[in-house]
């Protein structure tokens, strides 16, 4: 099951502004029962994503061993961090070394 983590305290302030001129024991209650609640400590999830990176790379175009420069794809970069990994594929990386996890939205 998934569970949604809430801002107690905004939750509280929300709750009493809401409970105005209901009976205190509710009120009193809800408060008891929110503050018993376990918590944890809890950051938002960075998301992003291996973008291509590319260098100019002197390539072969045919079998007379004529070249011409392209741009070939060398590894990819952290949108978020700019970090660069030379992994061939995104799959092998999750998850950046800044923390970010790898299933953004393109942002290409
Ligand atoms: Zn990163």
């Amino acid at each position: 099951m998934k569970q949604r983590l809430i801002y107690a305290d905004d939750f509280l302030d929300l709750f009493y502004v809401a409970s105005a001129g209901q009976d205190k024991a509710f009120i009193n209650t809800v408060e008891m029962v929110v503050n018993d609640t376990p918590t944890v400590d809890a950051e938002p999830v960075r998301r992003g994503q291996w973008m291509p990176y590319y260098e100019p790379m002197e390539c072969f175009v045919d079998v007379y061993l004529n070249t011409e420069i392209k741009d070939v794809q060398v590894g990819w970069i952290c949108s978020e961090c700019g970090r660069h990994e030379q992994h061939s594929t995104v799959e092998e990386m999750p998850y950046c070394h800044c923390g970010a996890r790898m299933d953004a939205e393109d942002k290409r």
